[in-house]
């Protein structure tokens, strides 16, 4: 199974030359099976490369099929939903699949964020493709195409959101962003229950562990809460993930170099168009 990261940065999107090695979109990743069928994580502003990216397959024709994953709908992990080009050709069928929010649903906070106040699109029924909303409650295991998932909700500021545990290929992916456990440096049971033995943990690391007093309460991870759950799950990879958006290249960098010098498992910091094969 691939992996590959569309989007990497936290909250906003970020230009500017500190920021071109790592890259500046906020989340989306996209899972490739060694069959070719996809699953993508959120659509922030980097559901826009990975459009691009996806004109030369069936959903460039009209003819594809697209499972997506919220995790929840903060703006960072939607923006890019307007934006995202197969939407628009008819024909593409395209499910959205996430956890209602507090005191809403799901289609109705997507359905918002393309009101004329906010988008020219107007709404939902105005994308060209086939697009179905399917809410789920956490906890729910799903099966979208080869790729069987299981669910559980973390704690994210006010609200929460969705964890996945993703198994495709006899491989498992893990993640978990925008997640803040009560104490980031004992392992969350839940989390590690998701994580066991996972090939490839996406976690949040939003913190140098030195800094997250200041950041307390955000609704994010110091670097040392990937490096708990990871170890107590005996994942064999961890991506650090949702980087700050006043985190440079440079500081990214020394963000890797200590949190390796915490752990064996090997680490990297998710960068924008890179992928991982597992
Ligand atoms: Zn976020």
């Amino acid at each position: 199974m691939k992996v590959r990261f569309w989007g990497v940065r936290g909250s906003f999107a970020m230009s500017g030359r500190e920021f071109l090695r790592y890259g500046g979109n906020t989340p989306c990743v996209e899972l490739q099976t060694d069959d070719g069928q996809r699953l993508v994580i959120d659509l922030g502003t980097g559901a826009t490369e990975l459009a691009k990216s996806l004109m030369g397959t069936a959903l460039g024709k009209g003819t594809g099929e697209l499972p997506i994953l919220l995790t929840h709908t903060h703006l960072d992990h939607i923006q890019g939903l307007p934006f995202f080009t197969p939407f628009f050709l008819e024909g593409n069928h395209i499910s959205i699949h996430g956890v209602d929010p507090d005191g809403t649903s799901l289609e109705a906070t997507l359905q918002n964020q393309l009101a004329p106040h906010y988008s020219p699109l107007g709404g939902l029924e105005n994308l060209s493709a086939h697009v179905s909303i399917e809410a789920f409650q956490p906890g729910d295991r799903l099966a979208l195409g080869p790729f069987k998932i299981r669910t559980a909700a973390m704690p994210h500021a006010t609200m929460r959101t969705t964890a996945f545990r993703i198994e495709a290929d006899g491989k498992v992916v893990t993640f978990l962003s925008d997640v803040e456990y009560p104490d980031p440096e004992a392992p969350d049971p839940q989390a590690v229950a998701l994580a066991m033995g996972a090939d490839l943990l996406i976690h949040d690391a939003m913190h140098p562990d030195d800094e997250y007093d200041l950041r307390r309460g955000w609704g994010h991870s110091p670097v040392c809460a990937g490096i708990a759950v990871a170890t107590a799950a005996l994942c064999k990879r961890l991506a650090l993930f949702h980087h700050s958006p006043d985190a440079t290249d440079d500081q990214i960098d020394a963000l890797v170099a200590s949190a390796q010098a915490q752990t064996s498992i090997p680490l990297f910091a998710a960068a924008e168009g890179s992928y991982v094969e597992i």
